[in-house]
């Protein structure tokens, strides 16, 4: 096959244990899946449960991530980039209408990653009942760790997620808190979308976002299965 030009590089994130890379293919986010979150954003209907899940995406591309410290460059056209931290699925399988009970099988491992959002033009778009797309899908806006393999981690559905920045506490819950949980997650997702290998799902931020700046550094986790180190630049 001969292309005009050199197609664009697939994202890829390394595997802990693994000289073996996880190839990214798409990047699907959940909405306000935990009930302090929700609260603070001001969406009452989601904190009390009563809404179904909702969905928002970004590019593979923009997917920035590995083991060590990443650099991610502080977006165009915002003053106020936040951070949220998130449990992130990896998919090693796919398919549409999979039920929940047959969900977990298709996860090849976990890490945790950055929603980076430009939370003005999110505000400007919700006050227009415009697209969220440009402040959530923008160059780096999905910074992950390394993935852990599910064969070494199982699938917890408890453990502390915990964000730090330049050192101090700014966001911290616990798994077990999700509204959704990843298998139903991924289950109603696949009524919207036929889900393939290399999909990686953010399934929603704990309460305590707030602006990140030029030089910060972003140190975050699930305790004991998965890590990432960010700095702004
Ligand atoms: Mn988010």
């Amino acid at each position: 096959m001969n292309f005009v030009f050199a197609p664009h590089p697939l994202a890829h994130l390394p595997i802990t244990g693994s000289d073996l890379r996880f190839p990214v293919r798409r990047i699907f986010c959940v909405g306000r899946n935990y009930a302090d979150h929700a609260r603070e954003m001001g969406a009452l209907e989601q904190a009390e449960g009563r809404e179904p899940p909702f969905f928002f995406s970004k590019p593979g591309d923009a997917l920035v991530g590995g083991a060590g410290e990443v650099a991610v460059r502080y977006p165009l056209a915002t003053q106020n980039l936040h951070h949220e931290i998130e449990w992130v699925v990896a998919l090693g399988g796919g398919g549409e209408h999979i039920p929940v009970a047959e969900a977990s099988a298709l996860i090849y491992g976990y890490t945790v990653g950055l929603d980076l959002t430009r939370r003005d033009i999110q505000a400007r778009a919700k006050e227009k009942g415009h697209p969220w797309d440009m402040s959530k899908g923008f160059d780096q806006s999905a910074v992950a760790g390394a993935i852990t393999p599910a064969t070494a981690c199982g699938h917890p559905a408890q453990g502390r997620i915990w964000l730090e920045v330049n050192g101090e506490s700014r966001q911290q819950g616990d798994l077990a808190d999700m509204m959704w949980k990843v298998p139903e997650i991924i289950a109603n997702l696949s009524t919207l979308v036929r889900l393939e290998a290399g999909d990686l799902i953010y399934t929603g931020t704990p309460a305590g976002v707030g602006p990140v700046h030029r030089g910060d550094v972003l140190v975050a986790g699930v305790d004991g299965i998965a890590s990432l180190r960010a700095r702004i630049v």
